[in-house]
C-alpha cells in the first residue's frame, strides 16, 4: 500500500509518520509513504500557492494548479491512479470502517488544505472523497491526513503483530474495548480482576465481552442495538 501526501508542511507529516509502528512498517517495506511539498509544483516565480478569494472575504485560498500538478507527477510514477482524498471539515466523518476500507487500497493520494481551503475546481477535477476527522476546524489538513494514514496503515497485514491486535479493539466490531491490566497484581491497593489470573481462556473471553458491552452501554449507547442496551 502506498500513501502520497500533498502538503505545505511535509516535515510535519514525516516527523510523525516516520516514528513508531508506522515508521517501522515503512522501513520494513510493508507500506510506502511519501510527503510532497505543494510549493514545488507552483509555476509562480515566488513559489506562491494561494491567492485571495473571488467574491471577496477574509483569508486566502489554495490554488488549484500546484495541487493538480503535484497529483499529475505522482500519477506518472504509479501503474494505477490513486484514490484521492481531500481532508476537509465538510467531508464525511472518518470511522474505523472507513479506515478498514482504505487499508485495502493500493494507492491513496491525500490533499492537505490550509487557509480557507482549496479552489473548488481541483476538488471537482481529481478528488474521489472528502473526509473530515470530526466536527471542528483545524488550521490545516496535516493532522487529519496523519490520522487517516495511521488508522489505515495499522490495518495493513504485517504492520501489527497479528490481526486480533485491531479486530478486538474499540470500534472494529461495534463495541468499545474491555479494560487492560498488567503487572503488578496489586497497585496502590487496587487488584487485577481475579478472572484474568485464572488462565481460563473461555471465562476470560466471556468477562472481556461483558466488560466491553458494559463500557459501550455507559459511554456510547448509540453504538448498541435496542436489544443490547
Ligand atoms: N474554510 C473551511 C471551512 O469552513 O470548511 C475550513 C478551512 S481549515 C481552516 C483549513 C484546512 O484544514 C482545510 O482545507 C482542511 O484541509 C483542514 N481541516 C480543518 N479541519 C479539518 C477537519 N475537521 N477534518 C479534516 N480536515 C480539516
Amino acid at each position: 500500500m502506498r500513501f502520497d501526501i500533498a502538503t505545505l508542511f511535509p516535515d510535519m507529516c514525516e516527523a510523525v509518520l516516520g516514528e513508531s509502528i508506522i515508521g517501522r512498517a515503512r522501513k520494513a517495506g510493508l507500506i510506502e509513504l511519501y510527503c510532497h511539498q505543494i510549493r514545488d509544483y507552483t509555476l509562480d516565480k515566488h513559489n506562491r500557492v494561494d491567492d485571495s478569494p473571488y467574491g471577496g472575504g477574509k483569508g486566502m485560498v489554495m490554488q488549484a494548479e500546484p495541487i493538480y500538478r503535484c497529483w499529475q507527477a505522482v500519477c506518472e510514477g504509479l501503474d494505477e491512479k490513486p484514490y484521492v482524498i481531500y481532508m476537509s471539515p465538510k467531508g464525511s466523518v472518518f470511522t474505523q470502517k472507513k479506515a478498514a476500507e482504505l487499508s485495502k487500497m493500493k494507492n491513496i493520494f491525500v490533499i492537505c488544505g490550509h487557509y480557507e481551503g482549496v479552489d473548488q475546481r481541483v476538488i471537482d477535477k481529481i478528488v474521489d472523497e472528502e473526509i473530515s476527522i470530526g466536527d471542528y476546524v483545524l488550521t490545516g489538513g496535516e493532522l487529519p491526513a496523519m490520522v487517516i494514514c495511521d488508522a489505515a496503515a495499522r490495518m495493513v497485514p504485517g504492520v501489527l503483530a497479528a490481526e486480533e491486535c485491531f479486530t478486538e479493539e474499540s470500534h472494529f466490531a461495534g463495541l468499545l474495548e474491555y479494560p487492560h491490566y498488567t503487572r503488578p497484581e496489586v497497585w496502590e491497593g487496587m487488584e487485577v480482576p481475579p478472572v484474568l489470573l485464572t488462565g481460563h481462556h473461555k471465562n476470560i473471553a466471556a468477562w472481556r465481552h461483558e466488560q466491553a458491552v458494559k463500557i459501550t452501554a455507559e459511554r456510547r449507547p448509540d453504538m448498541l442495538s435496542e436489544k443490547e442496551r
